[in-house]
């Protein structure tokens, strides 16, 4: 019997594993994939996170941290515009490719028992919990689920998510010096993101860009259909190479978070999928967590019962973490308004730099 079973090892599954395991409790992790992996993601980490990563990564990885590109400036091409906002403090790029593989590694020394090629595929009771996987049945006291966005664990809404389907699509390409600067090109139905990003073994990387789109499935499935969707993307994508194999993901559903379910903690895009262009969905998967071990520690310590720690979870993340929803689904709202509408919004944004920066704190 295990005090806590964590399903998912992405960033919010490590992140509760290795909090719940300081804290002394006999934390299982499974993950149903093999680190490292390329992961759909723009690989923007806000700098909210950028403390509680560092706490996380531990002494062996903050090479990661210290070799991380910069991202001071965010630009935003929309209606044959550019906005400019500082971003301050600077966000880091990091590839999810060395990010999720190091929080694995820092959760295996923090003595999680923490188990690779392992799907898990059904729980049982709502406190102890018995979990079904492809190696076997596991028994937690407590159960995290941190599986994301798409999970067999995760049920969809019966219309499967409404009438339209969004899709994630990225890709590394080389592009000679690049700005540091995370540039979003808004496109009719969607955006591309494009940073620099460096690799642990990319020493000889002369430039490279993470570029990573999400749009609607009738409007473009392929990257190359993307760049082509945007005048200003188009002409900057001509000269770049692809680096490695594109991948994609779908479908990307938007639903109000549920922090808890059944006595489950859900934690990162399992509670709730944030919109990508926000650039705060590792952040969020990173705290709630931490939240969701914290919430858990009076439990183990027997001073409080499931049912309170699953009260408490579920208060905390609605107080700290719902707020985020909330303004990007705002600012979504507000890019499809129409043209007309949107136009002198954009150019009262243009002539003031203050505003755009307080628009872009507001996502935080
Ligand atoms: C197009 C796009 C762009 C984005 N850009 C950014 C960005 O720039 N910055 C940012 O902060 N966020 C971004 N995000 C969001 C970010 O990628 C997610 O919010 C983040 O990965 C959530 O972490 P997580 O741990 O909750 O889930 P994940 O990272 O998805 O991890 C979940 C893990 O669970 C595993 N799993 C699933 N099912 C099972 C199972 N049954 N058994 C065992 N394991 C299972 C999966 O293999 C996976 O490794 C973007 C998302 C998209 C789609």
């Amino acid at each position: 019997m295990y005090d806590l079973i964590v399903i998912g090892g992405g960033p919010a599954g490590t992140s509760a594993a290795i909090h719940a395991a300081q804290g002394g409790a006999r934390v299982l992790l499974l993950e149903r994939g093999k680190f490292p992996r390329q992961k759909v993601c723009g690989e923007f980490v806000s700098a909210e996170s950028l403390g509680l990563l560092r706490y996380l990564l531990g002494p062996r990885s903050q090479h990661l941290l210290c070799g991380a590109v910069s991202i001071p400036q965010v630009r935003v091409f929309l209606d044959g515009r550019i906005l400019r906002a500082k971003i301050d403090p600077p966000a880091a790029s990091i590839a999810r490719f060395d990010l999720d593989a190091a929080l694995w590694s820092s959760a295996q020394h923090a003595g999680v028992d923490a188990q690779q090629a392992v799907t898990a595929h059904g729980v049982a009771g709502t406190g102890p919990f018995r979990l079904a996987t492809s190696t076997g049945e596991f028994e937690g006291r407590a159960l995290v689920n941190a599986s994301g966005r798409w999970s067999k664990l995760n049920t969809l809404p019966a219309s499967g998510g409404g009438r339209e389907k969004w899709l994630g699509l990225k890709a590394h390409f080389a592009e000679p010096f690049p700005e540091a600067s995370v540039d979003l090109y808004f496109l009719d139905e969607g955006y591309c993101g494009v940073q620099p990003v460096s690799l642990q073994d990319g020493h000889s990387d002369r430039g490279r860009v993470n570029v990573c789109a999400m749009v609607r499935a009738d409007s473009a499935t392929k990257l190359p259909e993307v760049l082509a969707l945007h005048p200003a993307l188009r002409e900057r994508s001509h000269s770049w190479q692809l680096i490695g194999e594109p991948i994609s993901t779908s479908p990307l559903i938007f639903q109000p978070p549920q922090p808890a379910k059944d006595n489950v903690l859900m934690a990162g895009d399992a509670a709730g999928f944030v919109d990508p262009f926000v650039g705060d969905g590792i952040s969020l998967a990173l705290r709630s967590g931490r939240l969701a071990a914290r919430s858990l520690a009076p439990y183990f310590a027997g001073t409080a019962c499931l049912d309170q720690s699953v009260h408490e979870y579920r208060r905390e993340y609605e107080e700290s973490l719902l707020p985020v929803f909330r303004t990007s689904s705002w600012i979504r709202q507000a890019l499809r308004l129409p043209r007309m509408v949107r136009r002198p919004v954009l150019s009262v944004l243009e002539k003031s730099p203050v505003l755009t920066r307080q628009l872009v704190r507001s996502t935080r």
